[in-house]
């Protein structure tokens, strides 16, 4: 058999484009993917199906809420949960599908089955041992569990985020356990679809983490749209009785007790990094003490040619931040130099309205030691997002009050997933305040808030 010069292990953002980059710079690469499809986490059970409920939920949501103020009258718009998950699943074999197309253009083996490292340069799939180079591993993550709650997705009452893709029905209560991201999202999607949602969540404040100014303005929104919150508290059961569950939980502030009961409850307390049954134990892989591959700055572990990337190594568990990882090994594997820019990955929440950052928030910023200062714009104060409904956020930029260099930028309204980059290529390029308050930004478009939150920076937004 043939030796490969590069085997990555898992398919998902991070070992799919791993294996692309490689391939392109002229390795012999093939990658390991136990599940029947490509894409890993993301696109088969995270990003991709959790966008498409939110989307459709979205677009009911819409027509309850907005189209009768455009004129726009409907008979009453139903949902069939059904076809939705069809649209779904859609959705996501649509983006699997891609992905092994890629892997044919790009003469990528797929070895299919679960992959072991027996020494470094040798890969056991099934009953063949592989020979290779170099290893990547991209195994990426599981749910993490939650001490005193068992998750049995199947039954689906007590489920994961994979199980809460997937449920037979739209519930007509659900408790979230969590309010991050993940939990957030789903939330919002079977809050639309008409659950009470109520989320817990251990922490006084929800998207933990996340700028102290947009916590609470996005907690407003949200509870606008009917989530009831229950922060400080600790879940320390659920139990599962005729088919419902109930959440015991304690107030942290008083230690009192307290009970909900729901048809569903989501665990959404965060994920583990997954390196289960790859032998790293006895190829004495380091590892931290949360688990992750310890890795140095060219991703490769203390195993000379064992590399790791992705949710199995610390960092923001974001499929963008694999694949620039992804990309980067490969480079470095190929001979060249890979980098990936830490302070400049985007995080995003794609409720409506969406939540998205990046950089430091006006806390870290301020814990540097350095002068910063603050400028925000609201979007009452922009036309568009006026226009679709949603002005009840902001943008706020963070700048170095010295040299007015954009240190961080945090936007709460429509599309801030999107309209987030233009901070990121800004601040790729070192650009200050100014230079984006100098750029002309088309009118009308949601965009314009971004400017005037620079403007706001320098001699003052304009429309605030
Ligand atoms: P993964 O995507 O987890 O892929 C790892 C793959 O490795 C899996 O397919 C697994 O089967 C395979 N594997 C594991 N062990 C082996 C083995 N021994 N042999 C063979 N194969 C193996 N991130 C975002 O950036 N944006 C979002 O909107 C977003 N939404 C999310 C929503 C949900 C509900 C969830 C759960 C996650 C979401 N994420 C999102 C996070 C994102 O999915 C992960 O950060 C991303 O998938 C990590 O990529 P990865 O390549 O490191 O690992």
């Amino acid at each position: 058999m043939s030796t490969y010069d590069l085997i990555v292990i898992g398919a998902g953002p991070g070992g799919y484009v791993c294996a692309i980059r490689a391939a392109q710079l002229g390795l012999k690469v093939a990658c390991v993917e136990g599940r029947e499809t490509l894409g890993g986490t993301c696109l088969n059970v995270g990003c991709i199906p959790s966008k498409a409920l939110l989307h459709a939920s979205h677009m009911l949501h819409e027509t309850h809420e907005n189209f009768a103020k455009m004129g726009l009258i409907t008979p009453e718009v139903k949902v069939d949960w059904a076809k939705m998950l069809g649209y779904k699943a859609e959705t996501v074999t649509g983006n699997t599908k891609g992905i092994e197309f890629l892997f044919k253009k790009n003469k990528i083996d797929w070895l299919k089955g679960w992959a072991t490292i027996e020494a470094p340069g040798k890969v056991k799939v099934g009953d063949t041992t592989y020979d290779t180079k170099n290893i990547v591993i991209a195994t990426g993550s599981v749910p993490s569990a939650l001490k005193g709650v068992t998750v049995d997705n199947d039954a689906g009452v007590v489920v994961d985020s994979t199980g809460a893709l997937a449920l037979k029905k739209v519930p007509g209560s659900m408790v979230v356990i969590g309010a991050g991201v993940i939990g957030l999202e789903l939330g919002s999607v079977y809050a639309r679809l008409g659950a009470e949602v109520t989320v817990v969540e251990y922490l006084d404040a929800i998207t933990p983490g996340m700028d102290g100014e947009v916590q609470k303005q996005f907690q407003k929104i949200l509870a606008k749209q009917g989530l009831k919150f229950v922060l400080g508290a600790a879940v320390s059961e659920v139990e599962v009785k005729g088919g419902k569950a109930e959440v015991e939980y304690k107030l942290r502030k008083d230690d009192s007790e307290h009970e909900i009961k729901a048809d569903v409850v989501l665990v959404a307390t965060g994920r583990r990094p997954y390196v289960d049954g790859l032998g790293l134990d006895k190829l004495g892989v380091q590892m931290t003490d949360r688990g992750f591959v310890q890795v140095d700055k060219h991703w490769q572990s203390n195993v000379p040619g064992v590399y790791a990337i992705g949710d199995a190594v610390p960092g923001p568990m974001l499929a963008h931040k694999a694949e620039d990882e992804g990309m980067a090994a490969a480079e470095v594997i190929a001979g060249k130099h890979g980098h990936v820019n830490y302070d400049v990955i985007p995080g995003v929440i794609y409720t409506t309205p969406e939540v998205a950052s990046v950089g430091l928030t006006e806390e870290a910023a301020k814990a540097t030691g350095r002068k910063i200062k603050v400028g925000k714009f609201p979007f009452m104060g922009n036309a568009r997002a006026k226009a679709l409904f949603q002005a009840d956020g902001f943008v706020k930029m963070i700048a170095d009050a010295e040299t007015d260099r954009v240190l961080g930028c945090h936007i709460i309204g429509p599309n801030a997933g999107e309209m987030i980059h233009e901070v990121c290529v800004a601040m790729e390029f070192g650009a200050s305040a100014q230079d984006i308050a100098l750029t002309c930004h088309a009118h009308p478009t949601c965009s314009e808030a971004v400017r005037e939150a620079a403007l706001a920076l320098g001699d003052g937004a304009i429309h605030a």
